[in-house]
This record gives structure tokens, C-alpha cells and sequence, in this order.
């Protein structure tokens, strides 16, 4: 059981490893949230638990532009509280210079009043003695609250941040319910980029208790991947609405969703669509869990 909550923003320049890193701290599982991309002001980055504490590590645009496409999958519940996250991790290269860049993340910091730890990695590059001047140098920039070098990569360290995490925890409910933490995190966004797609395309229209499955999901040799996705309605006349004119509605979610499941997986996908009817789906848990959310 976990009463307890902490919201990091993991911020750093481009390359210094925080998605290495944040895959150290979380392994496989991140979190699957319904889109909100109007209201999107911060992404997930990951999501793990600890010492029944849920640390939830955001990817903050305010702090720096991110590539990922993870910023759609926002949850209702954390929108709000984001605005002040309990802690802010800068991630730094292991080099003995405080960088432009690193100095407007900590006067961003700074602002922000958020408690801040300072993550040096890499340290697999460089030998200990090094690392003194640098942790020397950071402090005079900044008085964090914690300073952790670590290796991202060897994964030396990684739990000392994870401790380090928990010094800013508040009591509270989880923020993400378990089963909306999945293994398959790619899959699931491919199924939510479609119902992003279907909500754009059909505007209100969109038939209420409307879900999207992905049923197949592979890689070629060629890289190009296979993506079958099924869009469940509840009533025969909903799929009618779905598939729009001449197939018109259906064939521009298709499209617009390929595109961004292209850029999401940075490769080619060949996607495929097909409606079905079924009805009370809503009401069985397993089909629930499958589409990794629940009714909104
Ligand atoms: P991001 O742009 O900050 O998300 O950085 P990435 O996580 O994508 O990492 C950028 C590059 O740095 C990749 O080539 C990583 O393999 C490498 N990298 C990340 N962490 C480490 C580390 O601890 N040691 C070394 N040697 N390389 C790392
Ligand atoms: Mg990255």
C-alpha cells in the first residue's frame, strides 16, 4: 500500500541522461493517462514505488522542450498540483563548468522555491577525484538540497537518488491507481494517440463509452511496425458515426494517428482500423484494464 507521494520535474539540457536515468528508476512501467492536450502543461516522464511511497518524475516544458510525445498523457489528478512539485532533480553533466544552459534551470529552480537535488552523471566517465571540484563548483551556484553522482547507465548510484526522493515525500493518496502503471507503455499510447484522434476528428460527436485496443503490435525486420487497432462502440449506430462518410472520418484517424505513433516510435508503422460493436463493455473490469483506463 502506498499513503505516501512525491512529484519530482527531472530537468537538464538535451543528452545529459535523464531518460537513462528515469529508466533506471522505473524500469518498464509508466503510466497511462486519458489525453488532455489543452490542458497538458507537464509530462510523465515515469512513475515508481518505493518504501510505500509513489514517486511520480515529471518532464516539466516550463523547465526545458521536451521530444517525447509522453505530454499527451496527461492524468486529470495531477494537472493541479504540479504547479508546485515537491522536488526538482537538475541532471548535469560530470564536467567541472556550470553551463548557460544549467545556470537558467537554477535560477528557474530558484524561482520555483522547490526543493532541489543536484544528479551528477555519467560519473562512469570520469574518475572520483573529479567529481570533488565539480560538486564544489554546483554549490556555489546553488544551494541544493542534495548532491547525487551516479551513472544512469551503470546504474551506480541510481537508488541513493531514489532515497534522496523520499526525504520529500507528503502523505496522500497515490496519484495513479496501479493498474493504470503498465508494462506496455508503447502499446497503450498507440491505443491513446487513436482515441486522441477520434475525440479531434469527431469533436462532440464522439459517442460516449467509446474505447480503442491495440490487438497487434509488431516490429518487422525491416523496422517498419504492425499496428492493429480496434475501436469498440456500444451501439451499431455509433459505428456508423465512427467510420463517417464513405469511411472518410475513420480513414483521417488513421492517418493523423499513424503520424504520431510514427514519431512516437521513430520508425514507420503501418497501421491498421477496424470498428466493433460491443455492447456494455464498460461493464467488464478486464476490458477495462485492457484499454488502461477507465470511463471518464
Ligand atoms: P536525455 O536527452 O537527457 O534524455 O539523455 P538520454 O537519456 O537520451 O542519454 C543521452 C546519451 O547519454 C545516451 O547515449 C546515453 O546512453 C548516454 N548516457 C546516459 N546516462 C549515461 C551514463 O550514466 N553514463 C554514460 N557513459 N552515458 C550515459
Ligand atoms: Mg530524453
Amino acid at each position: 500500500m502506498t499513503d505516501k507521494t512525491v512529484v519530482a520535474a527531472v530537468v537538464g539540457r538535451p543528452n545529459v541522461g535523464k531518460s537513462t536515468l528515469v529508466n533506471a528508476l522505473v524500469g518498464e512501467k509508466i503510466a497511462i493517462v486519458s489525453p488532455k492536450p489543452q490542458t497538458t502543461r507537464n509530462r510523465i516522464f515515469g512513475i515508481f514505488e518505493k518504501d510505500g511511497t509513489q514517486v511520480v518524475l515529471l518532464d516539466t516544458p516550463g523547465f526545458h522542450r521536451a521530444r517525447t510525445r509522453l505530454g499527451d498523457f496527461m492524468v486529470k489528478t495531477v494537472n493541479d498540483s504540479v504547479a508546485d512539485v515537491d522536488a526538482a532533480v537538475l541532471v548535469v553533466e560530470p564536467v567541472d563548468n556550470v553551463g548557460v544552459q544549467e545556470s537558467q534551470l537554477i535560477e528557474r529552480i530558484r524561482a520555483s522555491g522547490a526543493p532541489a537535488i543536484l544528479v551528477i552523471n555519467k560519473t562512469d566517465t570520469v574518475k572520483k577525484e573529479d567529481l570533488l571540484p565539480i560538486i564544489a563548483r554546483y554549490g556555489q551556484a546553488y544551494a541544493f538540497d542534495a548532491v547525487v553522482p551516479l551513472s544512469a547507465r551503470t546504474g551506480d548510484g541510481v537508488s541513493e537518488l531514489a532515497d534522496e526522493l523520499l526525504r520529500f515525500r507528503q502523505e496522500g493518496e497515490p496519484l495513479f491507481p496501479d493498474d493504470m502503471i503498465t508494462d506496455q507503455p508503447e502499446r497503450q499510447m498507440c491505443a491513446e494517440l487513436v482515441r486522441e484522434k477520434l475525440l479531434m476528428t469527431l469533436q462532440r460527436e464522439v459517442p460516449h463509452g467509446t474505447a480503442v485496443e491495440v490487438t497487434r503490435f509488431h516490429e518487422r525486420d525491416d523496422g517498419i511496425t504492425d499496428i492493429d487497432v480496434t475501436i469498440y462502440c456500444e451501439k451499431a449506430g455509433h459505428k456508423g458515426i465512427i467510420i463517417g462518410k464513405n469511411g472518410a472520418a475513420l480513414k483521417k484517424v488513421g492517418e493523423l494517428a499513424r503520424r504520431d505513433i510514427e514519431k512516437l516510435l521513430d520508425g514507420r508503422v503501418c497501421l491498421k482500423t477496424w470498428v466493433k460493436v460491443k455492447e456494455n463493455w464498460r461493464d467488464s473490469d478486464v476490458m477495462i484494464k485492457n484499454f488502461g483506463y477507465t470511463d471518464e
